[in-house]
């Protein structure tokens, strides 16, 4: 074994694939924990339905590249994401669509009335300081109030005033009716699954996968002649500039009697309970069972790992110092390794683009 990669998740498989296929290498993949997949691990339920271990995975893309690529390893079954807010007792499409403004305004706007509606409702934007700001002088307080505000402070755990303009992204609002939560030119899942899929990407003679083995227990990392790790950047390091923060969610699932929970697969609960959003699987396939699965999804907490990079200035920062660190035999991947939120498609496609060694 020539090269390691630490991590094999979706950055750890398809750099350890490249390597491997185009540029002969043997490599050895260490994770730590016991299955391959990392975040986008999924398993199935008694009944057969997919679960997924770290929250709702639903891929998408507008590249053709990693499609192609993808498609290599799976087929896909046809979904389309679609997510509905639950505001006192009733349910409204998100992103917000022509039909969340008037069933929730009891309007019977057009598209051009609705634009209308949210360029009167905008408070001016002058200095934008907080999450608050951002959202305010994009849709109005009484958008921001029903549907993000108590959303945001769940997720973050601190009034939406006081949470850094940066963290937050730009609000999309569709004009239309389109009620999918991705316009993306590919959106489906995985056949069997994610699990199946990485393992089918890690399935190569040259690919040797370790599982319940964190790298640091591999006494000659100088052994290798290259290292790609998908690990956190700061414990690579021991935490020596002190650690990158993550905001953390946790998951609590249930087997239900009951055929179909709700109409969707994730509805968000922006205002009450403690919980953010349910997940239930079976909209992600065909599943005719007599049971369902769902997640209840909160916010920090006993979290099994790192969820979400923090993208402040200070943060950023904090990383570029420990990217400083590495030398020359070692990149770090992926969206611990690099410490910034990636969807799978953006982690394929940044590794797709990788000189390798
Ligand atoms: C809640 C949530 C929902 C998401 N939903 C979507 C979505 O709907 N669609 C989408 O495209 N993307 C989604 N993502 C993003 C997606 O999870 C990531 O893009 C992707 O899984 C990251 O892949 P990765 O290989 O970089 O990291 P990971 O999947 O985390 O893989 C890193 C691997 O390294 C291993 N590891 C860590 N430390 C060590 C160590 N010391 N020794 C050995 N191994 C180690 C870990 O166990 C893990 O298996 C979501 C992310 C989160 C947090």
């Amino acid at each position: 074994m020539n090269v390691l990669v630490v991590g094999a998740g979706i950055a750890g498989a398809v750099t350890a694939r490249r390597l491997a296929e185009e540029n002969g290498h043997h490599v050895l993949i260490v994770e730590k924990r016991d299955h391959i997949g990392g975040y986008c691990y999924d398993y199935r339920s008694e009944e057969g339905i997919l679960v997924h271990k770290y929250g709702p995975h639903i891929f998408r893309t507008q590249s053709k590249k990693v499609w192609d690529y993808l498609s290599r390893f799976t087929q896909w079954h046809d979904y389309q994401h679609k997510v509905l807010a639950n505001v006192n007792g009733h349910f409204y499409p998100m992103p917000i669509n022509l039909d969340t403004v008037n069933r929730f305004l009891g309007t019977n706007y057009s598209s051009k009335e609705a634009e209308e509606f949210f360029a009167r409702s905008r408070t001016a934007s002058g200095t934008i300081h907080s999450v608050k700001d951002v959202i305010e002088s994009q849709i109005g307080p009484e958008f921001y109030h029903a549907f993000f505000e108590g959303y945001t402070e769940k997720q973050w755990g601190a009034p939406c005033e006081q949470l850094p303009a940066e963290i937050v992204a730009r609000i999309p609002i569709r004009s239309g009716r389109d009620d999918r939560y991705f316009i993306h030119k590919y959106q489906a899942m995985p056949k069997d699954g994610y699990t199946q899929m990485i393992r089918r990407i890690l399935d190569h003679p040259n690919i040797h996968v370790l599982l319940n083995t964190d790298y640091r227990q591999i006494k000659d990392l100088g052994g290798f002649s290259h290292i790609y790790c998908s690990a956190p950047i700061d414990e690579y390091y021991d935490y020596r500039y002190g650690r990158l923060p993550y905001r953390g969610v946790r998951f609590e699932f249930f087997t239900l009697p009951c055929k179909q929970y709700q109409p969707v697969a994730v509805v968000n609960y922006p205002n009450n309970y403690d919980y953010t959003r349910i997940t239930e699987f079976k909209h992600f396939y065909i599943n005719n069972t007599k049971n369902t699965v769902i997640a209840k999804e909160y916010p920090g907490g006993g979290t099994l790992e790192p969820s979400y990079p923090i993208p402040t200035e200070e943060n950023k920062e904090l990383y570029q110092k420990y990217s400083r660190l590495a030398d020359e035999a070692t990149t770090f991947i992926g969206r611990l390794g690099e410490y910034r939120y990636y969807s799978i498609d953006q982690i394929v496609e940044s590794i797709l683009g990788m000189e390798l060694v």
